[in-house]
This record gives structure tokens, sequence and C-alpha cells, in this order.
């Protein structure tokens, strides 16, 4: 038998490795549901602490959640600035490289449709959302693209007036100026769409895929 030749040497860096969001940390399984059996209940509120745990183990521990063992940082200790698709944004550094493997993706396969962002948002500093539920922003693990474009047609304030929440729609992709080849890039690379939850929130993308396993 012949030889087999080791396979060339990559010379063009890592390469991306694709993975899909991580269930356990998908934000409906999560919320709270009005005349939920106690089952339930219980079931999505040990959803909720597994979520919270994991975030904090991985992307620092959000004040007052979670266990002080969890991690001795809060999320600013991880914080990096980078860019994305030229504009400044700042994210936790563990998921830098997994939107540099979507950047990358996005002028290979969405350049048919071209769109460019002109505002993105990326770490924030206070919690958006009330009570339980902890935004993955305060993690540093999501951003928002052109919120004026890509609205939030079901989050509270003035959102439900924008004529694009008010028209009928047959999917969410109707409701944003992004191309929906945008998402699906993302989603290949471990990001998950708002657009599909229950909030309609198309501006927004959140990293929950492993960030161990961004690269082969
Ligand atoms: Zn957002």
């Amino acid at each position: 038998m012949a030889a087999i030749s080791p396979p060339p040497a990559r010379t063009a860096g890592p390469q991306c490795r694709p993975q899909p969001a991580q269930d356990f940390l998908l934000r409906k399984g999560q919320i709270a549901k009005i005349g939920a059996a106690p089952d339930e209940r219980r079931a999505i509120e040990a959803a909720r602490a597994r979520s919270v745990e994991y975030r904090n183990r991985n992307y620092g521990r959000v004040s007052g959640f979670g266990r002080r063992s969890d991690n001795p940082h809060p999320p600013t200790f991880y914080a990096e600035r980078t860019t994305f698709m030229g504009l400044p944004l700042v994210l936790n550094k563990k998921v830098v490289p997994a939107l540099a493997c979507v950047e990358a993706a996005l002028k290979r396969e969405c350049a048919g449709q071209p769109y460019r962002p002109r505002t993105v948002g990326g770490i924030r500093g206070e919690n958006t959302f009330k009570d339980y539920e902890v935004s993955n922003h305060v993690y540093g693990i999501a951003l928002d693209i052109d919120p004026q474009l890509n609205p939030c047609c079901h989050c509270v304030g003035f959102w439900a007036e924008n004529p694009v929440c008010r028209k009928k729609v047959r999917s969410p992709y109707e409701r944003m100026a992004m191309p929906k080849c945008w998402v699906e890039v993302f989603e290949r690379y471990g990001f998950h769409w708002l657009g599909h939850d229950e909030l309609e929130d198309t501006m927004h993308f959140e990293f929950l895929g492993d960030p161990d396993r961004i690269f082969e």
C-alpha cells in the first residue's frame, strides 16, 4: 500500500468550526409562563439557573446572579475592543473570534445582497431586562446591528409604533433591512438570532455556542 502523504500545511490560520447555539441557553426555555404547572415552573427555574451558571463561569459573574464561586471576575474583566465590518464595538473577548469567523463568511457569501451596517452595539453595563432575566449584552456576548433598520417589534417602548412592526408579514425576515443571508451565516457559527424569539428582536445576535469550539 502506498504511503499516504500528510495533508498540506494550513496557511490561512485556524479554520472556523460551524456549531449550533446550545439549546439550554435559549431564552425561550427560561421565560416564566403565566399559568404554568408546578413541574413546568420548576423546569423553567432550573433552566434559568443553569444558563446563569454557565454564562457566569464562561463570561464573568453578573452581580446579584448565581454564586460568587461561579467566577471571581465580572464580565467587564473580559471586555475587549474589536470591530465588526469596520465599526468599533466592545465584546467579551471569548466571543470575538466567533464574530471574526462570521465577518469573513459574510464577505464571502453575502456579497450578492450588499448590506453595510451603520451602528453596532455590544456589551452593556446595565441589565435591560427586569427581574430574573440577564441580557446577554451584560455578558458581552450579544450585539445589535442597526436598531433603526432592524427593529424589535415586541420589545417594550416605542417599537410597536414602527410601521414595519404594524404590517402583516409571513416571517420576521420581512421586518428588517438586514438580508436573511446574514442571519444564516451568524447562525452557522453559534449565534442565535432573536428574530426567532417572541420578541422578534431582529437587530440582535447572541453567541450561544461553545467558546472553546470556535475553531477546528
Ligand atoms: Zn440586543
